[in-house]
């Protein structure tokens, strides 16, 4: 995609002059979104996860403090970059405003120019910090989650799921006969092979909230939450069907003259009442090791007859 979508920046401020002028200046480089109290500057932060705030510190309902406060103490919006604009002009209110973690502070009456190059830089530095997030989830090769990513949304899921009661599926995806593919085609065309699995597990995961990630060479992870067994073990299925028909050709394995992967998974349900994260993991893997077993290509599912 070339177009590179607007950075969107969320104008707060009680006085209507100083919303228009501000919203009217931005609007050419930006989408502007507009909050005249501090409650709905909560509400549009919430609900538009602007990637900039340029916050008036004065405002009838709740000044800025406490609307960066509470931005600041929910997860969704702790991130959010903040610029105070204030009339308040003494340097204690200045270093008071950046102590309290806003990224910048210009001072009412501003000037225009200068408020584009702020807005300019500090946009600028939310961009690469989203960068540097995306390097540090996904993994190079497959451009899937990795194994940090993983994690930290495994935990995620596993509280959601016991506080809902709602089930979570989780499958462990192993390539059949890698290492004879690497022998045989060579490592770069196993790099590309892995590449395509990657690909298929990637677009099997349509929920939100489905994650595939990389667990490490050639094993995949499929967290599907709120996901019951048998439809985890359908897209699982799914999955394994997909990586037979991309038809890579794999004259060395014993299972067939294709690339095939096995998978094993399992459901967490709330019965399971002490049932830990890495119970669960290792339930997976057990039923991997058993597809393995049985003789590769198969899903099979904790609690689900063999296939
Ligand atoms: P099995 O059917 O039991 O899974 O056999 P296997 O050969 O797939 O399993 P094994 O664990 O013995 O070997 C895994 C192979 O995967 C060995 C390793 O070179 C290869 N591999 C792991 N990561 C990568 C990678 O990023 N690129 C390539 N090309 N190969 C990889
Ligand atoms: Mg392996
Ligand atoms: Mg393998």
């Amino acid at each position: 995609m070339n177009v590179v979508e607007m950075q969107k920046v969320l104008v707060a401020d009680d006085d209507a002059i100083n919303r228009e002028v501000l919203g009217e200046l931005l609007k050419p480089e930006y989408t502007v979104l507009l909050a005249r109290n501090g409650a709905q500057t909560l509400e549009r932060a919430t609900r538009h996860l602007p990637d900039l705030i340029l916050l008036d510190v004065m405002m009838p309902d709740m000044d800025g403090y406490e609307v960066l406060r509470r931005l600041r103490a929910d997860p969704e919006t702790a991130n959010i970059s903040v610029i105070f604009i204030s009339g308040l002009d003494r340097p204690e209110d200045e270093a008071n405003g950046l102590k309290m973690g806003a990224s910048d502070y210009i001072v009412k009456p501003f000037n225009q120019t200068v408020v584009m190059a702020r807005v300019a830089l500090h946009l600028q530095v939310v961009r690469q910090r989203r960068m540097l997030e995306r390097l540090a989830n996904i993994d190079g090769l497959t451009e899937l989650a990795n194994r940090r990513r993983f994690d930290e949304m495994y935990a995620l899921e596993w509280q959601r799921a016991r506080r809902s009661g709602r089930p979570l599926s989780l499958a462990l995806l192993d390539i059949d006969a890698f290492k004879q593919f690497n022998d045989r085609y060579g490592h770069p065309a196993g790099d590309r092979a892995l590449r395509s699995v990657a690909r298929v597990a990637g677009a099997a995961m349509r929920r939100p909230g489905d994650l595939a990630a990389r667990y490490g060479g050639e094993e995949l992870l499929l967290l599907m939450p709120e996901t019951d067994v048998g439809d985890a073990l359908r897209v699982a299925e799914a999955v394994r069907e997909s990586v037979a028909a991309l038809n890579i050709a794999h004259e060395a394995s014993s299972v067939a003259p294709l690339l095939t992967v096995s998978i094993g998974g399992a459901t967490l349900v709330a019965a399971d009442g002490d049932e830990q994260p890495s119970d669960l993991f290792e339930a997976a893997d057990a039923q991997l090791y058993r597809a393995k077993q049985a003789g590769r290509n198969q899903v099979w599912w904790r609690g689900v007859e063999a296939p």
